[in-house]
């Protein structure tokens, strides 16, 4: 009989990042197990985010973007596979005044050139952009088009997934807090909540506490900033496609957000982007809503209702991008600063540690 606690791969997290790697690791036949402190899976960053399948994020040579541009098609298959809901849908940034074209037209052709081969990038004028959202205020004066983007049910995206896991023969412990690993010659060595393990591969995908989980590995890093996001949800607002305002002028933090429609048929406003020092410090602050508004409504023709209003914590990494550290002779594989795209470039990342982790069996 099998040792139940000797397996080849152990997850810290059940977020999109963990969950998309336990996906990866078990279609290769190697036995999984994940920890999650929560009750159910999906219940950290990964519960109120936007649920955009990304196209741009700058700079385009960060690993964050690369990865992004690889999860995002990669979704089509995934979400078939397991019968969740994705939307196919454009990003449309908008212009509403036309001294603002000249610029218009630069980030057109910055855009069309990163994207080239990938992604189609077009610009559009106001007739066509009105066809294509009569919600759009007259103000409106012309955009650029990016094809590509999606919308997904990220909610049951994470019960897909566990329970086909499940399925699987992984075996994922709800209410389970990680809290060691020593690295050994061959096994590394497991204390959690739920008893002792020992495995061939530690994947850290714990989110916002992944700089806490590395120190319980052993391993020092720079700590994790909280960004507080916070969404409006709308009903009342008929919008096909994810429509922002156009800048040129990027902040390094947040793409800035956009009028989301949602795979539930309502209408996402955000988020935003706020410092916090505290990583569970979710509340919103009037100032929140009232900078989405004055942002994102004068861009529609009607005002939405405001059916429901809620926040997200990233964990903002302190190199602006993710990162990958491997250690214990790269059977600890570790993910920091995993904050938006994240959810875009899961799967991505997970096939990245899927090869780190076969790299090094490879290897010896
Ligand atoms: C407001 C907002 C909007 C966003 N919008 C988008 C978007 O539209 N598109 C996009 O691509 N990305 C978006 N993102 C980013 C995206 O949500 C994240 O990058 C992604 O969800 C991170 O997933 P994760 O699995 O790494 O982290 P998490 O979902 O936080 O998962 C980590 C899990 O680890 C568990 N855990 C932590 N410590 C321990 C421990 N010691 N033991 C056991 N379990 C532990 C936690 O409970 C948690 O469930 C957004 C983020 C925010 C905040």
């Amino acid at each position: 009989m099998k040792d139940e606690s000797i397996v080849d791969v152990a997850i810290v997290g059940a977020g999109i990042v963990g969950l998309m790697c336990a996906y990866f690791f078990v279609a290769e036949g190697y036995r999984v197990i994940i920890f999650e402190k929560e009750q159910e899976a999906g219940q950290g960053v990964t519960k109120n985010q936007s649920g955009v399948i990304h196209v741009v994020q700058l700079p385009f040579n960060s690993l964050k973007s690369k990865l992004a541009r690889r999860g995002n098609p990669m979704y089509d298959d995934i979400c078939k596979r397991l019968g969740v809901k994705l939307k196919r849908l454009s990003a449309l940034l908008v212009i509403n005044k036309i001294a603002s074209y000249p610029a218009l037209i630069i980030g057109y052709l910055y855009l069309r050139l990163n994207l080239r081969g990938n992604f189609k990038v077009s610009l559009v004028g106001k007739k066509t952009l009105q066809k294509m959202e009569p919600e759009l205020s007259d103000s409106v004066k012309a955009g650029i088009k990016i094809d590509g983007y999606g919308v997904v049910d990220t909610e049951g995206m994470v019960g897909r997934l566990s329970n086909f896991l499940q399925n699987k023969g992984a075996r994922i412990f709800f209410g389970c807090e990680f809290l060691s690993g020593s690295c050994g010659d061959e096994l590394i060595q497991i204390r959690s909540s739920c008893g002792e393990f020992k495995t061939r591969f530690i994947v850290n995908a714990s989110g916002l506490y992944s700089d806490e989980v590395c120190k319980r590995l052993g391993l020092e890093v720079a700590k994790l900033t909280p960004g507080l996001g916070v969404m409006l949800e709308c009903s009342g607002l008929q919008v096909n496609n994810i429509i922002a305002p156009f800048s040129l002028i990027q902040s390094e933090r947040t793409k800035g957000g956009g009028i989301i429609p949602t795979t539930k048929g309502t209408v996402s406003i955000g988020p935003t982007l706020r410092l916090i020092d505290d990583k569970k410090a979710y509340k919103v602050d009037d100032r929140d809503i009232i900078s989405l508004k004055k942002k994102f409504f004068p861009l529609l023709k009607h005002e939405g209702d405001v059916v429901r209003v809620y926040s997200g914590v990233r964990p903002l990494s302190p190199t602006g991008d993710f990162m990958v550290y491997s250690f214990c002779n790269g059977r600890i594989i570790s993910l920091l600063g995993i904050e938006s795209p994240g959810l875009t470039a899961a799967p991505a990342i997970a096939e990245h540690v899927l090869l780190l982790a076969k790299q090094r069996s490879d290897s010896g």
